[in-house]
């Protein structure tokens, strides 16, 4: 056993002090990718279009259509604590937006080569000839900035991830690994966010694409390319007090899973993955299913904001939940009652 020995207490550098709270919210390229669709979400954004390069070390592309950012407001946005979303603390209880701790884009032009264009839509009728604005952090600091012409919008690339963080690139695993997270990723906002058209574009293939149709059958067809109107049941619940409105789509007994991927719950808009919710649908669809296997379900439980706390992990994968009970109760009650309905069946189907 090595002995230790007491060294002097000392305050960290900054720079140290950011780099290793950055790791927090940028745990791989997915988690990334994960906080720029949400701030493209939170702009109104109707198209958002992902392109990856290198596994997403080389580069992180997301292009989105929404309110921009303005020009004054650009190197503000890659500061710590800065955020359009929220001013005080109780604006928590109201929250309608996915960001509010104007930590992402801080922490991941720490760790990456990060360029934002951006236009902002108050210009879309100005007739500049160069009306979208860039700038270039890396490690954090402004290298660049210049202006280029662009529609109203947002296009954030990452490059170099993880370039200062060398023991983080040495956890990343193989390209198949880190593509596969992404591409799942983009699978649940687009079931989540049936409205809006997605697009992954991976070393120069397409892996996904959405219509933005607006409709969550649609919408699972052309990701899985099964024609699953017959096999997919709508959800849709809420209490007579306004605590919850749970609604989305749970495929039937045919379409049962080996793997839990299938199976994405949103909380007010936001993928959670929340252990006690994760078992209040198992708890529903358990006895209904063969052992071991698990249905394709896209669940949206929206409460309202006061009762939801966001703010229990830096990711927000997590959320705590005041009416806890009845929730976790009505979620597994409105899984078993449609699967109740729907036949069981001797040859399942298994996702590609
Ligand atoms: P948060 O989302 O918690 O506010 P971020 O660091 O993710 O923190 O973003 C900081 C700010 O930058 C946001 O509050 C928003 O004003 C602006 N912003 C970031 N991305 C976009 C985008 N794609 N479109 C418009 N504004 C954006
Ligand atoms: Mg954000």
């Amino acid at each position: 056993h090595m002995s230790l020995q007491r060294t002097p207490m000392r305050e960290l550098s900054q720079d140290v002090a950011e780099r290793i709270a950055a790791g927090e919210v940028v745990e791989r390229p997915a988690s990334v990718v994960k906080e720029l669709i949400e701030n493209a979400l939170d702009a109104g954004a109707h198209e958002i279009r992902i392109e990856l390069r290198g596994a997403g070390l080389r580069m992180i592309r997301v292009i989105d259509d929404g309110y921009g950012i303005l020009e004054g407001e650009l190197e503000e946005a890659c500061l710590h604590h800065t955020t359009s979303k929220i001013s005080a603390f109780e604006d928590l209880d109201h929250l309608r937006t996915l960001g509010f701790r104007g930590e992402a884009l801080a922490s991941i032009a720490k760790v990456a080569e990060v360029t934002i264009l951006s236009r902002a839509i108050e210009t879309a009728g100005q007739e500049e000839e160069q009306p979208g604005h860039w700038i270039t952090l890396r490690g954090g600091e402004l290298i660049q900035r210049g202006r280029r012409a662009r529609l109203p919008g947002t296009t954030v690339t990452v490059n170099d991830l993880f370039y200062n963080v060398p023991a983080r690139l040495k956890f990343m695993r193989g390209a198949r690994t880190e593509n596969g997270h992404v591409l799942q990723l983009l699978q649940r906002y687009a079931l989540g966010y049936p409205a809006i058209r997605f697009s992954l574009l991976v070393d120069e293939r397409t892996l996904l694409q959405t219509s933005g149709s607006g409709e969550l059958v649609l919408t699972l067809a052309e990701l899985y390319r099964l024609p699953l109107t017959e096999m997919i049941e709508e959800i849709d619940v809420r209490d007579a007090e306004g605590h919850y409105h749970i609604y989305g789509a749970l495929g039937n007994r045919v379409l049962a899973q080996s793997g839990r991927q299938y199976i994405t719950l949103f909380v007010n808009g936001r993928w959670v993955q929340v252990r006690f919710l994760q078992e209040a649908l198992e708890r529903g669809y358990r006895t209904l299913l063969p052992r071991g296997k698990h249905p394709l379900l896209v669940l949206h439980l929206d409460v309202p904001p006061a009762e939801v706390d966001a703010n229990v992990h830096p990711g927000k994968i997590e959320v705590r939940l005041a009416e806890e009970d009845k929730i976790v109760a009505a979620l597994t009650q409105a899984v078993r009652s449609v699967l109740e309905r729907s036949p069981a069946s001797p040859e399942p189907i298994d996702f590609p």
